[in-house]
């Protein structure tokens, strides 16, 4: 849950500009004895110990809340203080309903007064409640909202936030944005926290498992004045908090709460940001030295005949962000210490001739490179990829006459048959095979390679963790690991792969090869808007271009998929591009077909491509300028800007359509306007990360729990950056956190509630 994003400048404050020192005020409440398990005369309490304190332990919270508590995520005490406030109502500033201006935006703290409900002419629902803070009241009223009426329940206590309008001489408010406080009375403190006057926290609620804000606000309350005796324990250094002006762990997990004033409240904010991101930090770096401590790689001589061979072949100059990664890679393998490097550029920026280069210092270096993509379409298609780029490519071998032989490219895929699969495992078993494309079929354990050193895998996050651990380790029978070089088509803001790759080098092409041209991009509705697109497609056939028409994704289903295909082809064959060259191409051809197809488009022969998302990437063809994407707005982000990466590869105009069905969800006209308003992939990332919320970036990592509950990775880059930087100096060369015995207790605790085999994995 993230905190609202108003007030602050707003990409939060800067570590170390504002260092403010809090005083140690603590809610001190003798009376209430320390509840941790083994109590008395201990240190201050740390997040393990806070951790293992049920909530049931708090008043009030019988069987029944507890289980309320857990569906909310809540379970421990430490859950219960990071069970962080939604918003804050500033109640130190709030105007009564009697002095509420007509036209500005407010919130109403006030008990329900009465509700009723009428269904208006044409079927719509309108529930009106009146609400009253003892100065005045105000109406509220909502449309097609029908549950408000068991919701809004008259003496309920309530937020409300919306404009105030003027509605026959009364006050106001349109759907506004409600939260209920609690079941009593918001201005009648009996049996509850004053709240008058301060800065009030809106907490998460959940209406089935009925937890308002206020009783949040209590266990809170409560679970603050029992740490209050034994304190919470810091584990930061001191040095670093007052460099960065952090305030204390104690303070922050109090204030967050209940803010003294909205300073104090974004003080609180930065301190336990950092934490979260400090924590993952440290995890991940410690992890990461300690697998280099123990992991023995091969080291390679990153030149000779045949690498020199393909660079002089290349038909065009790398640019300087390929450049650059290649100097990264040939440093990285002629290391003993295995390679673990992301490699991540956008769209077209040319990731592939990269990748080759990593495969061919292997083959020059006598072993073997392997590329693992996730689908068999992708294999297939990097398998092409590289055969043409690798055609007439030979290879030293002392066994022959003249000493060489061709480099043999072997594709290992689940539609094999028996007898390629057989023939491919004994070449990729004797070393014959130097290069193998494949799918996770390369993980089965009947794949043995004679001597594996570069592993590429494409689109990593589309494999489970583990898959990837295991292509590392089966590889070899020494127990060596071979390089690895993760590539991403799919840009990953930087400050999530600083987080999510930490363990990971990376390295980033940021220039796309010269000619380009930029892709003007379209949301098309209706068929009105249908039309007039395909009268431009058909304009631009004329002209010489060639089209891509990407079907609708059915299901996770390749021969519904196929089907549809099948239909779009057969319609639009008859009807909007009747009289062209319209071919097919889906993931159910046989590969023959499919490979006949591909050169018929690349030669020019066919004027429109229709195809299912087979061709999201690998398909290069300058000279095709017209995507068109049927059911737009059932993609994501991503696929969507691979796809469209399909065209603008050469000198002329390209242009991108995007037709979504009739009535696209609120998030899918989000997805489609940002993705017509930029062409950057970075940008796009970034807002993706947005629409979806920062945890499913660690869903494949995780059991469950959210890692970052306040962090933003797209607000707090600052914030990565410098827990990047202080992990980084508190870890010792070798990996451990000796030196800071609590920091290392905490990343122990925090790796142990997570996934149990996550420190395994890599
Ligand atoms: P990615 O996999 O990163 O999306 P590719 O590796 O498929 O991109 O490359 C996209 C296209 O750009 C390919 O046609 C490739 O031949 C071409 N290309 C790659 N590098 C260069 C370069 N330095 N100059 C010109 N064209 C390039
Ligand atoms: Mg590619």
């Amino acid at each position: 849950m993230n905190a609202p994003r108003r007030s602050q400048p707003a990409q939060g404050r800067r570590p170390g500009t504002a260092a403010s020192e809090p005083s140690a005020a603590q809610v001190s409440d003798a009376a209430v004895g320390p509840d941790a398990p083994g109590t008395a005369a201990k240190g201050p309490l740390t997040l393990r110990e806070l951790d293992a304190i049920g909530v049931d332990r708090l008043n009030g919270v019988g069987r029944q809340r507890r289980k309320a508590l857990a569906d909310v995520g809540v379970e421990s005490v430490f859950d219960l203080l990071t069970y962080y406030p939604r918003r804050y109502v500033d109640r130190t500033a709030q105007a009564p309903i009697s002095e509420a201006a007509i036209g500005s935006e407010i919130t109403v703290v006030a008990d329900v007064l009465s509700v009723s409900s009428r269904r208006l002419r044409g079927g719509r629902r309108l529930v009106s409640v009146d609400v009253t803070d003892a100065s005045g009241v105000l109406s509220a009223v909502f449309f097609n909202q029908a549950w408000r009426e068991r919701q809004l329940t008259e003496g309920r206590s309530v937020a409300l936030f919306g404009k105030v309008e003027d509605y026959r001489g009364r006050k106001q408010m349109t759907n506004p944005v409600v939260d209920v406080l609690g079941g009593g009375s918001a201005t009648d403190s009996t049996g509850q926290a004053d709240r008058t006057g301060k800065i009030v926290a809106i907490y998460p609620q959940s209406e089935t498992a009925g937890i308002v804000t206020w009783d949040v606000a209590n266990w809170v309350a409560e679970a603050q004045r029992r740490c209050s005796v034994r304190g919470i324990a810091d584990p930061l250094p001191g040095r670093l908090r007052k460099r960065l002006g952090l305030t204390s762990r104690s303070r922050a997990l109090a204030d967050i709460h209940e803010p003294p004033s909205m300073a104090e409240r974004w003080a609180a904010r930065d301190r336990l940001v950092f934490d979260e991101l400090m924590r993952v930090q440290l995890m991940l770096r410690s992890q990461r030295l300690a697998r280099e401590a123990h992991e023995l790689g091969i080291a390679h001589e990153p030149t000779g005949t045949l690498i020199e061979a393909f660079h002089r072949r290349l038909p065009y100059t790398l640019t300087g962000a390929q450049q650059r990664a290649m100097a990264q890679i040939d440093a990285d393998v002629s290391m003993m210490r295995p390679m673990h490097r992301l490699l991540q550029g956008d769209v077209g920026s040319g990731k592939t001739l990269v990748a080759l280069h990593a495969l061919l210092i292997a083959v020059q270096n006598g072993h073997q490179g392997a590329l693992m993509a996730p689908t068999e379409v992708l294999a297939e298609q990097h398998y092409f990829a590289l055969r043409a780029l690798l055609d007439g490519f030979e290879v030293p071998d002392e066994g022959r006459l003249g000493g060489r032989r061709p480099l043999r490219l072997c594709l290992l895929s689940g539609s094999s048959s028996a007898t390629q699969r057989r023939e491919v495992l004994v070449q990729v078993a004797t070393g014959s095979a130097d290069i193998v494309v494949g799918t996770h079929a390369l993980l089965e354990e009947s794949v043995k390679f004679a001597s594996l050193s570069v592993v590429v895998v494409d689109e990593q996050h589309r494999f489970g963790v583990s898959q990837r651990a295991r292509l590392r380790e089966s590889g070899r029978d020494d127990r060596r690991i071979p390089h690895l070089l993760v590539m991403t088509a799919t840009p990953i803001p930087r400050t999530a792969a600083m987080t999510v790759y930490g363990d990971l080098d990376v390295s980033v092409l940021d220039e796309l090869p010269p000619g380009r041209t930029p892709i003007a991009t379209q949301w098309v509705q209706g068929p009105l808007a249908a039309e007039s697109m395909w009268i431009e497609v058909r304009r631009e056939i004329e002209a010489g271009r060639q089209a891509y028409v990407v079907c609708p994704l059915v299901a996770e289903s390749e021969s519904l998929d196929a089907r549809s295909a099948e239909q779009t082809h057969a319609e639009l064959s008859a009807g909007a591009l009747a009289g062209l060259r319209v071919g097919l191409l889906h993931g159910r051809l046989p590969m023959a077909e499919k490979e006949a197809t591909m050169a018929r488009f690349r030669e020019g022969d066919l004027d429109v491509l229709v195809a299912t998302t087979v061709i999201e990437v690998g398909i290069d063809v300058p000279n095709a300028t017209v995507m068109v994407v049927l059911s737009a707005d059932r993609f994501g982000i991503a696929q969507l800007h691979q796809l469209r990466g399909r065209v603008g590869r050469g000198s002329h105009a390209s242009s991108c359509y995007l037709v979504s069905d009739e009535d696209p969800t609120a998030i899918a006209v989000e997805r489609l306007s940002a993705l017509a308003a930029t062409n950057d992939g970075f940008e796009l990332a970034e807002r993706d990360l947005e629409l979806r919320g920062e945890g499913t970036l660690f869903d494949e990592r995780q059991s469950g729990r959210s890692d970052l509950k306040l962090a933003s990775l797209v607000r707090d880059l600052h914030w990565v950056q410098a827990a990047r930087d202080a992990a980084a100096d508190l870890i010792a060369a070798d990996g451990d956190l000796d030196a800071h015995p609590a920091l290392a207790d905490e990343v122990d605790w925090f790796a142990g509630r997570r996934d149990p085999d996550y420190l395994q994995r890599s």
